[in-house]
């Protein structure tokens, strides 16, 4: 049957479709996202308080709330070339498995080492740090994609990278950190003694497995405290929804190519950078008033920071050395349970999802992981590609949506971001086989007790 369709498995685009520039959501939202506060003052961040942490030209990027376009300068375009454009791939396997009327795409961005899309705004972090003559930079890593990518960037070009990488990962994902020191990265498990912050959350919390707030809280430290070194991350921040938004501008043109337009458009989402990039065409149609797709977020039951948190100003890091960011937040000492999906761990979700959804442009749900890792076998054993657990979170609910359509014939379009592979997250299938998966989701008095520290500022 497939074989007679017009539509392609797979959309490539050329080369030359390349976007050639970043589309900054924020130039069209009216309510823009709330400002970063120096934790001291409660003031704005300035672009040169900010400057002590990031690199000069993505404090520009961060604070720019009015251009729509910014260039991709041609060295990160060359390097985009080496694993880009990603495949739109039209799910024939997975429709007919489920026998929907449904059409289901997902955008593909595990086609590189780092096995995910971090690798887009990897490339731009570090040309800017190189551009501004650094000598490295320090990060953090949850599942450890994020590290990886960095870790492939700067070796690329010549930059030094040292990476935190919250413990539970470090411990279940030896594989990962190697990778890491093959491009050359030193890896440092955290929390860790190596900081005076790694040193403290040790001492008031033995044994804890870790969270990406306390290894942020690290590798900030360690930055300011070396001269030639910023800080950057892998999620939350303006700047990286900024680069990630390659992904959708990629996945626009394709679903163009072919007069495609989505009815839904679902993404997982840890700290908002994979979803606010594939969204963001689309959600610009639909602030300017052009178009509406239904835009639904995806995030694991065990850290449900949009459907069970507070829209409030909160710490980005446990340590509380970082801006404070107006975000739906669990609060900054939040550490979830040893859950595997590593990457949607963080307590927060970035500032420009945060306000779009409070303002009703999209909608944000959960899944609990061992329905996660079912939805990541029907799709595995039909598409091939054996997904990231955070990707399956995603999966999860496509499959569910088209299970609707199934219902009442509906043939509705549906694209979700596959924005992984989960080749290092076999620990994590093992414990779904052997049935000792953990589907702790936190309660509602345990999330009021974090609720109840969040830093008061309005
Ligand atoms: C990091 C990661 C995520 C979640 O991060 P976002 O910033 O929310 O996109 C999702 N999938 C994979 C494969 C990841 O590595």
């Amino acid at each position: 049957m497939s074989k007679e369709n017009k539509i392609p498995y797979k959309i490539y685009l050329e080369e030359s479709e390349m976007p050639k520039q970043w589309y900054n959501l924020r130039a069209d939202m009216k309510n823009k996202p709330a400002p970063l506060l120096n934790p001291g003052t409660l003031q704005p961040m300035t672009a040169e308080e900010l400057g002590g942490v990031f690199c000069e030209e993505l404090v520009q990027q961060e604070l720019d709330n009015d251009n729509a376009y910014i260039d991709i300068p041609q060295e990160i375009r060359d390097f985009y070339k080496m694993y880009r454009p990603s495949p739109l791939v039209r799910a024939y396997c997975l429709e007919e498995k489920l026998g929907t009327p449904a059409k289901i795409y997902y955008k593909f961005e595990g086609n590189n080492t780092s096995g995910s899309h971090k690798l887009n705004s990897a490339i731009a972090q570090a040309y800017y740090a190189k551009k501004q003559g650094l000598k490295g930079v320090t990060t953090e890593t949850g599942a450890g994609q994020w590290g990886t990518a960095l870790s492939m960037a700067c070796s690329y070009l010549e930059l030094d990278c040292k990476v935190y990488m919250v413990k539970v990962s470090y411990e279940q994902k030896p594989f990962r950190r190697e990778v890491m020191r093959v491009y050359g990265a030193s890896v440092t498990p955290s929390p860790s003694d190596t900081t005076q912050i790694g040193r403290k959350i040790l001492a008031e919390h033995p044994g804890t497995t870790g969270s990406l707030g306390c290894a942020i809280s690290e590798a900030v430290e360690v930055a300011v405290s070396n001269p030639g070194y910023r800080y950057v991350l892998g999620s939350v921040l303006n700047q990286v929804l900024l680069h990630q938004s390659v992904i959708g501008l990629e996945t626009k043109a394709a679903l163009d190519k072919y007069n495609i337009t989505p009815d839904i458009i679902i993404g997982c989402a840890g700290g908002g950078s994979n979803l606010g990039g594939l969204i963001a065409p689309f959600m610009g149609e639909k602030l300017r008033g052009e178009k509406d797709y239904r835009i639904i977020a995806v995030e694991p039951a065990s850290c449900p920071s949009f459907t069970r948190g507070k829209f409030a100003y909160d710490f980005a890091d446990t340590g509380m050395v970082c801006p404070l960011a107006k975000m739906y937040t669990l609060g900054a000492d939040f550490i979830p349970s040893a859950n595997h999906a590593g990457g949607l761990r963080y307590h927060g979700m970035s500032p420009v999802l945060s306000q779009l959804y409070a303002d009703g442009y999209m909608e944000a749900t959960t899944a609990i992981q061992t329905d996660v890792f079912e939805a990541a076998e029907t799709f595995a054993r039909v598409e091939g590609i054996l997904p990231a657990p955070e990707s399956s979170h995603a999966i999860k609910v496509a499959i569910d949506e088209a299970m609707k359509c199934k219902e009442t014939g509906e043939e509705k379009t549906i694209v979700f971001g596959l924005t992984g592979t989960g080749y290092f997250d076999m620990v994590a299938y093992e414990k779904f086989h052997d049935g000792e998966m953990n589907d702790y989701i936190p309660t509602d008095e345990e999330l009021a007790e974090y609720a109840a520290k969040l830093p008061k500022v309005e």
